[in-house]
């Protein structure tokens, strides 16, 4: 296993039914099943082959491969083997994505908290968001299947809450001619940012009125009737791609995850379900011998994992979907999260192997989303509300006495800060709608001040402007000569 050579070792990846355990092959494009309409997961029918590799060794080459300056494997395929191992090299798009850091918190902000945390950045990815992992994966895969098959031109389609239309329309543009991308945003409940994007990468932007659950049900109508290939968290490929978020904590962690909790927002369920089976994944080729324990967050408005989980005995509990009510979680503000299966699937999984407590649901409050964003981006942080909601997560997690100030707390932010930038607005304007049900500690409050205004500028010389300029500084300030 040299350093620097594309991997040989090639697996076969089925789709494999949650709904009716059928299996189907990988080289057409499924979405959900056909039988069935149950969502799929992505099997590698030759994964046993990778046992018979010790897990030290993996170990040492996904160490070796850290320092690649291959393209294909500089990103989410470092972990080519337990990614999607039937993709050739020139299939492979690197765009920036995966190896996004985990920050210490400071020790100011612990001292605050009584935690021991640290942010996972992932709104350090090219479109400022975990979602280009799923979209490098997904968009690998198409390009090998119109490789394939010789096709002209495959349309590309989601539903989003801002940040899958932002990757996919980043991914789409470059790939360029055989991909045309279309987004379907919910009008009005998308920030300004996350509109941008779509547009600047050149996709067809379509809105329509409603909430995200809306989108969803005409895309999946679309997916239903024509030859279109689905981009939602529904499609397998994402959370294959979204798996590697779970292999880059192991390994900045060395390998050792003994102590470490890793606290995932809860929208779709996407991300969770990923997180997961990227844990166990490695747990079974013995790369790691402890599993995390994971806490998913769900906002009072939109809680319906944290709802079914809340109930103690497994056979009493019942899924049922929620209605929402506005969240500055937005990307997470979603009622019925297509991945729910998933998230059983595995996390019975997880509790067999990490023992009861290693797979839990907090529920937190918009107000101390909000209260956590703010608190973590004054002490050195780039979270996003969604990040807010991981941090007040671990908080309620202390709380409730469910962890303890030696285990160390890795927050996912899932996309950066500069994305939901307007309910940092809302909350130093205090200009919240009641709905949110978020009222700012107003000593936060960040406005800037104008020091000179433009008629006051207006006619002095350079030399006076900006000596009026400083002494008004100076007076701001009480600054002392020196
Ligand atoms: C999509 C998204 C989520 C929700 O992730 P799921 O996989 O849908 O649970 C959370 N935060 C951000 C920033 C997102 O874009
Ligand atoms: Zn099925």
């Amino acid at each position: 296993m040299t350093l620097d050579l594309f991997p040989t070792y090639r697996g076969c990846m089925e789709y494999f039914c949650l709904g009716c355990g059928q299996r189907f092959p990988t080289d057409e494009l499924h979405y959900t099943c056909p039988e069935c309409g149950g969502v799929f997961l992505l099997d590698n029918i030759l994964f046993d082959e990778l046992k018979k590799t010790p897990g030290t060794k993996w170990r040492e080459l996904f160490d070796s491969r850290a320092a690649s300056k291959r393209t294909a494997l500089r990103g989410i395929f470092r972990f080519y083997e337990l990614m999607a191992p039937v993709l050739e090299e020139e299939d492979i798009i690197y765009l920036g994505e995966g190896n996004t850091p985990i920050i210490e918190s400071s020790p100011s902000l612990n001292s605050q908290t009584g935690l021991k945390t640290a942010y996972k950045n992932d709104g350090q990815n090219p479109s400022a968001s975990f979602k280009d992992r799923g979209m490098a994966c997904g968009f690998s895969y198409l390009r090998s299947l119109i490789r394939q098959h010789d096709w002209d031109q495959v349309l590309t389609v989601c539903a989003s809450t801002g940040d899958t239309s932002a990757a996919a329309a980043l991914y789409a543009s470059y790939v360029g001619d055989a991909i045309k991308s279309v987004v379907i945003l919910p009008h009005g409940k998308v920030t300004p940012a996350q509109l941008a994007q779509p547009l600047g990468s050149g996709a067809i932007v379509l809105e329509v009125p409603g909430v995200f659950d809306d989108c969803m049900k005409v895309v999946e109508h679309l997916a239903d009737n024509y030859r279109v290939a689905l981009l939602n968290s529904k499609n397998a490929w994402r959370i294959l791609g979204q798996e590697s978020y779970a292999f880059e904590c192991a390994q900045w962690f060395n390998w050792d995850l003994k102590d470490k909790c890793i606290f995932v927002p809860i929208g779709n369920a996407g991300n969770i379900t990923a997180i997961m089976a990227g844990f166990l994944k490695l747990h079974t080729l013995d790369i790691i011998t402890n599993l995390p324990r994971i806490f998913g967050v769900q906002s009072h408005h939109a809680d319906p994992v944290y709802r079914y989980y809340a109930v103690d005995d497994p056979n009493e509990r019942e899924y049922a979907p929620v209605t929402v009510s506005p969240s500055v979680a937005q990307a997470a503000m979603i009622g019925n999260p297509v991945s729910f299966p998933r998230v059983k699937y595995f996390a019975e999984k997880f509790e067999t192997i990490g023992g009861k407590g290693s797979f839990q649901v907090i529920q937190v409050s918009e107000q101390q989303i909000m209260d956590s964003m703010i608190q973590a981006n004054r002490n050195g942080h780039i979270a996003c509300t969604q990040g807010g909601e991981s941090f007040a997560g671990a908080k309620r997690a202390l709380e409730l006495n469910l962890v303890s100030a030696n285990e160390l707390c890795v927050l996912d932010s899932t996309a950066h800060q500069l994305k939901f930038v307007d309910f940092q607005n809302m909350y130093f304007d205090n200009s919240f709608p009641p709905e949110f049900e978020i009222k700012p500690d107003t000593t936060l409050s960040n406005k800037p001040t104008l020091v000179i205004s433009p008629e006051e500028k207006d006619g002095l010389s350079d030399a006076d402007y900006t000596r009026i300029t400083a002494d008004k500084v100076v007076a701001k300030l009480g600054l002392k000569k020196k």
